[in-house]
């Protein structure tokens, strides 16, 4: 069982690192880190020894984030997959996390704002991890995780660009799954429901000022009515869920998509 490269547990496993292993000497890409899951992932990656390099184009929060756990900042727009592809270089870990939300219908949903979020969340993971994989293939091990959604397993209305790139990362992930096992380097996406980050706080507040209601009965009655376990999921949870498929435990798991989302696609 495992690649034989794999990080063996460490003497702390179990405690702070965990399911991860000891991945001391690892170099891990978190983009989006200045906030919500992307910030929970630096941070568990962090406790497993990691040295991880924090992006975003959100300055001040990601030298926060950064200074925090003894990491690394990157401020980077990505945007720009030119630019997005450096912070792949050297990379053992890569966490495409970064990535925002839209919505509005099809035929008014402005075609600028489909254009950058297919940018930031497919070509720009894209452009890190096609950057990633030489090294990774030359220390014959890497780990790719991508922070997809429920929505790369499923649509919803009025969420078009999200709902596409989402599909599309799920695409991609499985893509480079096939081509890179053979080098011990696996892929993998992790599809959350609503998880308590600024981005759902968002809508949250937008949906309780649009329709006059108090933002917990937005929460239970439009973001929790089809979830069977009746709370927000916490980023520190999707933290170690990624960690796990870091560690040594996960080394057989490639290609897979793992919902974290209380049930919610089991209708
Ligand atoms: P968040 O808004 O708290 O964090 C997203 C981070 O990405 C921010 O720090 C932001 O500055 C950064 N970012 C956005 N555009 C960028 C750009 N062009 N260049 C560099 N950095 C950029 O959001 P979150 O909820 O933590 O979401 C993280 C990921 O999880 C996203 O890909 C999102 O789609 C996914 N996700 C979130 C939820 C949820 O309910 N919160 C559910 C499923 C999937």
């Amino acid at each position: 069982m495992g690649d034989s490269s794999a990080p063996a547990p460490g003497p702390d496993a179990g405690s702070a690192a965990g399911s991860a292993g000891d991945l001391t000497g690892k170099r891990a890409v978190v983009t989006g880190a200045g906030s919500g899951i992307g910030a929970a992932v630096a941070r568990r990656l962090a406790a497993t020894g990691a040295t991880v390099v924090a992006v975003d184009h959100a300055a001040a929060e990601v030298r926060a984030v950064a200074a925090e756990i003894g990491g690394h900042p990157l401020v980077m727009d990505l945007s720009d997959p030119e630019t997005a592809a450096a912070a792949g270089e050297g990379a053992d870990i890569v966490v495409n996390n970064a990535g925002m939300q839209h919505v509005a219908p099809v035929h008014r949903f402005p075609p600028d704002v489909f254009s950058r979020l297919l940018t930031v969340m497919v070509e720009s993971p894209f452009r890190i991890i096609r950057a990633a994989l030489p090294t990774m293939y030359a220390r014959s091990w890497g780990r790719i995780v991508n922070v997809s959604s429920v929505h790369g397993l499923r649509a919803s209305p009025l969420k078009s660009a999200y709902v596409t790139a989402k599909h599309g990362l799920e695409g991609l992930s499985k893509t480079v799954a096939l081509e890179a096992a053979g080098y011990g380097v696996t892929s993998n996406c992790i599809c959350p429901g609503y998880v308590r980050t600024p981005l759902v706080e968002q809508q949250v507040a937008d949906h309780a000022t649009l329709h006059r209601v108090p933002r917990e009965q937005v929460i239970e009655d439009v973001l929790l009515a089809r979830t069977a376990v009746k709370r927000l999921v916490e980023p520190d949870e999707v933290a170690e869920l990624a960690a796990w498929l870091c560690g040594p435990a996960s080394s057989s798991v490639t290609g897979a998509s793992f919902p974290m989302d209380g049930g919610w696609g089991a209708h």
